[in-house]
Formats: C-alpha cells, sequence, structure tokens
C-alpha cells in the first residue's frame, strides 16, 4: 500500500514517491531557541516524528535535517538586552528544548544543524542570487527581488495583486528602501563594531531568517529533496520565501512534497508565545502529568485538523496511556495456556486485522485517529479473549509484536523511550528495601544503580524513602 500525503504545493492528496527508490530526504523546520518551547511547537515536532517514524516502517531509509533557528531578532534583542553573546544565550534552551524532545519520546533526526553553524552557505546562495539578478543591494543590505521569480505565491497560493508587505515580523519591512515592497531581506547591514555581524563580499551584516533553512536543508539533503514541512503558519511568508531563494538560486525545484501540521488551540485561539495563553511541557509535568499523556493527547487528533487544548483532554489521555500501558505488561506477564484452537485462531485474526487497519489508517495521510482506533478495538478484544480463554506462547508473541509495530511509529506504550514505567520503579525500590532487610547489600547496591542509570532518585526521608525523576 502506498502512503498518501496532502501536498500543500498542489492542494492534493498524493501517492507519496520520494526521488530516489528506498530513501527519503526530508527537512522539517525547528524551534527558533529564544525560550522555552510550548505545547503547541511540540505538536508540530511530534508530527514530524511520526511522519519520520511512519516512513521507516514503511521501509524507508531516511536523512531528516532538523535545524536549530539560533539567530533572529528576539535572539539578538534578548541577548543585547542581558549583554551577553548569543551563544550565550541560547546554549541553556538548546539543552532545555532536546531534555523536552527526548523526554516526549521523538527520535533526533540525523541531522540537527544550528543556523549560525551555516553562514557561509548562507552567503553562498545569496551571492549567487545577486549574481543572477535575483537578489540587490540597497542601503547596504540585501534583499530578494521578487519580481525575478514570477513563480512566486505557489505554495501559498496568496494573489499578490497591488502592494503587500511580504515580510514578517522578523524580518524588517520598513526600515530600508526597497523597489518592491513585497521584497524581503536575505542580508541585514551590521554597521562595524556592531554585533553580531558577519563579514560578505557584499558587506558585513547578519542575515534574515528564511534564508537559513534554505541554506541548511540544500547543504545536507542537496538542491532537490523529498519532503519540507513545519506548522501551518510557516506556509508564508516562510517557505513562499524559501523556495524562492531556492529555487532562484539553482533553477530547479527545491522540494517535491510540502506538508503543514495545523495550530494547538486552547479556548479556541491559537497557542503562542506573543499572546501568553501557552503551557510549555514542563508547566504540566510540574501539574504532575505524564510524557506519554502529553503525546498521546498531541498526535491524537490528526495532523490537517486544529486541536483543541483542555485538561479534560489531557486527563483523558493519562488514563488511555495508563490502559495501554496495562494492555501490555499484563499479555507479557500472562502465564500462556496451550494452543487452543478457535480462541487461538481469533486473537491472531485480530491482531491482524488491527495492524492492516493501523497501516490503512495512516497510509490515510497519518490518520492518526483511525490508526488508534485500531489499536483500541485489538486491545478490548484481546482483553476479552485473554480474560474467557487465555493466550498462548504464539498469541501472545503475535500481540506484543503488533504492539511493538505500532509503538515504533506512535511511541505511546512508554518503552519507547527506555523511561521506566511508575509501577516499575516502585517494585525495583520494594525490592531493594527487602534486599537490605536481608542484608543482600550486592543486590540492594545493584538496584540502586540501575534505577541511577534510568534517572531515578532516591531519597531517605522521615517518611521512609522517597523517589523522582532526575
Ligand atoms: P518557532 O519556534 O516559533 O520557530 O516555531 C516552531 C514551530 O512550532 C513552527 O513549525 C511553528 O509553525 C510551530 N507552532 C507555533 N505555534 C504553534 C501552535 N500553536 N500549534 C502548532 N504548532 C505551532
Ligand atoms: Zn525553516
Amino acid at each position: 500500500m502506498m502512503l498518501k500525503l496532502f501536498n500543500t504545493l498542489t492542494r492534493q492528496l498524493e501517492e507519496f514517491v520520494p526521488l530516489e527508490d528506498g530513501k527519503v530526504r526530508m527537512y522539517i523546520c525547528g524551534p527558533t531557541v529564544w525560550n522555552f518551547a510550548h505545547i503547541g511547537n511540540f505538536r508540530t515536532f511530534i508530527f514530524g516524528d511520526v511522519l519520520r517514524r511512519y516512513l521507516k516502517y514503511k521501509g524507508y531509509s531516511l536523512t531528516h535535517v532538523f535545524n536549530l533557528t539560533d539567530i533572529d531578532d528576539r535572539i539578538i534583542n534578548e541577548s543585547a538586552a542581558r549583554n551577553i553573546s548569543i551563544d550565550e544565550f541560547t546554549a541553556p534552551y538548546i539543552t532545555y528544548f532536546w531534555e523536552d524532545f527526548d523526554a516526549l519520546g521523538n527520535e533526533r533526526p540525523e541531522v540537527t544543524p544550528r543556523a549560525t553553524e551555516h553562514i557561509a552557505e548562507m552567503i553562498d546562495i545569496i551571492a549567487k542570487l545577486i549574481e543572477n539578478g535575483h537578489a540587490y543591494e540597497s542601503d547596504g543590505s540585501i534583499y530578494y527581488r521578487i519580481a525575478a521569480f514570477p513563480e512566486y505565491g505557489k505554495l501559498s497560493k496568496i494573489s499578490f495583486e497591488g502592494n503587500i508587505a511580504g515580510g514578517s515580523d522578523r524580518v524588517d519591512t520598513d526600515k530600508y528602501e526597497k523597489e518592491d515592497a513585497r521584497d524581503f531581506a536575505l542580508w541585514k547591514l551590521v554597521g562595524e563594531g556592531e554585533n553580531p555581524g558577519w563579514d560578505a563580499p557584499f558587506g558585513r551584516g547578519r542575515p534574515g531568517w528564511h534564508i537559513e533553512c534554505s541554506a541548511m536543508s540544500m547543504k545536507y539533503l542537496g538542491e532537490t529533496f523529498d519532503l519540507h514541512a513545519g506548522g501551518m503558519d510557516l506556509q508564508f511568508p516562510h517557505h513562499e520565501n524559501e523556495i524562492a531563494q531556492s529555487e532562484g538560486a539553482t533553477g530547479k525545484l527545491f522540494s517535491k512534497y510540502w506538508v503543514h501540521s495545523e495550530f494547538l488551540k486552547i479556548d479556541d485561539v491559537t497557542m503562542s508565545k506573543s499572546k501568553g495563553n501557552f503551557f510549555t511541557f514542563r508547566d504540566l509535568r510540574e501539574q504532575g502529568y505524564s510524557p506519554l499523556a502529553i503525546r498521546y493527547l498531541l498526535l491524537s487528533v490528526p495532523y490537517r485538523k486544529q486541536l483543541n487544548f483542555t485538561f479534560e483532554g489531557l486527563k483523558a489521555a493519562e488514563s488511555t496511556t495508563e490502559r495501554l500501558r496495562n494492555f501490555s505488561a499484563l499479555v507479557r506477564e500472562a502465564a500462556p495456556v496451550q494452543s487452543n484452537g478457535d480462541a487461538e485462531t481469533s486473537a491472531r485474526a485480530c491482531v491482524a486485522q488491527a495492524l492492516e487497519k493501523f497501516e490503512t489508517a495512516m497510509d490515510d495521510d497519518l490518520n492518526t485517529a483511525a490508526a488508534l482506533a485500531a489499536i483500541h478495538d485489538m486491545v478490548r478484544e484481546v482483553n476479552t479473549i485473554l480474560a474467557a480463554n487465555g493466550l498462548s506462547e504464539e498469541d501472545k508473541a503475535a500481540v506484543l509484536d503488533a504492539v511493538e509495530k505500532f509503538d515504533s511509529v506512535l511511541g505511546i506504550f512508554g518503552k519507547e523511550s527506555g523511561e521506566l514505567l511508575d509501577e516499575a520503579v516502585e517494585a525495583l525500590i520494594a525490592e531493594r528495601q527487602d534486599a537490605r532487610r536481608h542484608r543482600n547489600f550486592a543486590r540492594s547496591d545493584e538496584i540502586r544503580d540501575e534505577l541511577a542509570a534510568k534517572g531515578i532518585i532516591l531519597e531517605d526521608t522521615k517518611d521512609g524513602m522517597r523517589w523522582r525523576r532526575k
């Protein structure tokens, strides 16, 4: 079966056929590391992770590039206000970002470049654009000449009749003289002694936001690659401008498929830093919600539908993930029964059906809601069979194999991240207490080390042994 994805470029559901057999080269716009990412950002990144994992599930080998934007106006302003370098300013946010990203069960992409480490590549593209007439200098800054790229607008389908300011809030549109209000900055003049600034053949300056992604994607994926993704708001101007820059420089198709995920809202308003109506992953962790439940909630609605965040929804996700976790533990620990004819056939048939439905759903533009429904149906049916007749060794293997397959894509059963479940931690602590009572210190130390390796910290308090995650 073929995976179909909705391609923003054609506004159609298309069969996904990579340029090279068996291999996918993809780019997803990553975070701007000026603050903590909020769970809206993570909805988009988890969507990217599910897309990534499903492509692997389909047997493709991947080169997946996911950038960190570590230079933009906000970063420059904040670091200047604190009188520190942009590297010093972004370093802790980069650390926090990966901590949250990992804790939410996402796989690290193959390449995670930072904008500040790719200034030379940006300069090369800008030089090419100046040379072939797609860019021009004005007052020391360099602008993209949209009039020289007739296909401008092909992604966002925005009509550019009349004068529409083409820049985003990250690109200063008014300050300098431009030929056309839509033209956007590729390189912004930075005076001698002013920082941050980089020397270029066309003068000292700093890059605009859009050129970062053209440079980092083409460096690692080539001038033409398979898929480019990001949140809905990046369609315009960010991705439109990436296309103009890249195709303007190379004369070749930039990305074959463009995939955009919808927003996370809260009280029906888009969650955003500027509106202040956001929760970070850490906010929700502090309130006691588990990473698995947060992940489950964020991926439970298909990526092209908006999702409204509520605490009721998160609580429901908490009990759903607990049910999934208990189910796999129950099957794993169930004492196998002798092969039992019909009942056995029905367990395996229901597993086969669930896998088929799961794949059909995911092939249909990553319909995670239908994929989850297939999993829940299987869980319910296998639970019934288990209670009535038990499972044979083969049944157990088939069910656990299916769970592993589902989880290789969704990561919601709780073992993918290597995180110990609460129950497992409690059990080990009890075993350790017992070992100590029996003066079996070797075992007690072994358990302490095992817990430490999994990031569990033990504390002896006057109320007894307490534990927490690092
Ligand atoms: P930024 O760190 O601002 O560059 O944004 C990182 C990613 O998060 C981009 O792909 C945005 O489209 C995405 N994003 C921002 N707000 C939301 C939201 N409320 N829901 C889903 N994605 C979002
Ligand atoms: Zn980008």
